[in-house]
């Protein structure tokens, strides 16, 4: 499937509503139309809305129907420039932003935002960690400066994973928000990410002498002094200050309601780093195939 590398390919693949249609169609069904009630693969294409309807028992099939794309009132071309830029951007855009370049009103381009990084979000058993991964908590947000540390008030615990490749260099990083800083909720932030078997490395905090029943080779590498943590632990400490610093210039701060979207979206951009031309096709296609459709309640629950 073609998909735009540049901005200037991006224009002149999406000219028209249609153009943006028919790359739907694509994305949805990539072996041909394939009728969701009797599996019949033969369609008429309605003309005036965006639905197929089966050749053989009549069912109406909508391009967007379940995907995060189903009821938006916003032209097809206007998500697909969304995706563009938040997919080609390296630091990604802010929703007031995205209002300015579309032209559209900013809660519509904030449920737009919202959902596209919905289909960011990590997937179950998706990526997992493997092998040697550092593993380590931090704070995110909070307005009392000063305090630092485990029990910091006002700030949000997050359970920070990255896995360390071959050479000693970073692969790739989760990052889960954690109810408390225990052995049973960083227990479970790892059984989530990291494969079991994998080495985690950690400091001494006794919460992560738990990891050694969970299937983990569980190796402690700093007792007493936490001053030389990041030494022991480079990439937890690079992925955490690279995200507080990206919250920090792109969204001037983020609501602790909202922070596990924007981890999954950190992550999701540092852990396909090196397939950034690839990721508007990759993007559009979670939107399409992937994604339960998501209500603003779905979003804005916390
Ligand atoms: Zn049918």
């Amino acid at each position: 499937m073609k998909a735009p590398e540049t901005l200037m390919e991006f224009m002149d693949m999406y000219q028209t509503e249609e153009d943006c249609r028919q790359s739907l169609f694509e994305h949805r069904w990539p072996d041909g139309f394939s009728c969701p009630r009797c599996s019949c693969d033969r369609a008429y294409r309605l003309k005036t809305r965006p639905l197929f309807e089966c050749a053989r028992c009549g069912y109406q099939a909508s391009l967007t129907a379940g995907t995060i794309l189903q009821g938006a009132r916003v032209e097809l071309r206007k998500w697909f420039l969304a995706i563009y830029l938040l997919a080609a951007t390296k630091k990604t855009l802010s929703s007031a932003e995205l209002a300015r370049q579309l032209g559209i009103a900013p809660q519509t381009a904030w449920t737009m935002r919202r959902k596209i990084m919905h289909a960011m979000s990590r997937r179950e058993d998706e990526l997992l960690l493997l092998g040697l991964v550092e593993m380590d908590e931090a704070y995110v947000g909070g307005r009392k400066p000063g305090k630092r540390g485990r029990g910091a008030e006002g700030k949000t615990p997050v359970a920070v994973m990255a896995e360390r490749s071959p050479a000693g260099g970073l692969s790739l990083a989760h990052m889960q928000v954690v109810e408390r800083v225990n052995g049973l909720c960083l227990g479970e932030a790892a059984a989530a990410a990291v494969a079991p078997g994998s080495t985690i490395l950690t400091d001494g905090w006794g919460a992560y002498r738990r990891l050694s029943q969970l299937g983990y080779h569980h190796a402690p590498v700093v007792q007493g002094n936490p001053e030389n943590a990041a030494e022991l632990l480079p990439w937890v400490h690079v992925v955490i200050s690279n995200f507080k610093r990206w919250i920090l210039d792109v969204f001037h701060g983020v609501s602790p309601k909202h922070l596990q979207s924007y981890l999954d979206e950190f992550c999701y951009r540092l852990n396909r780093r090196r397939e950034r031309t690839d990721l508007f096709r990759r993007i559009l296609n979670r939107c399409v195939r992937y994604t339960e459709p998501t209500t603003y309640a779905q979003l804005t629950a916390s």
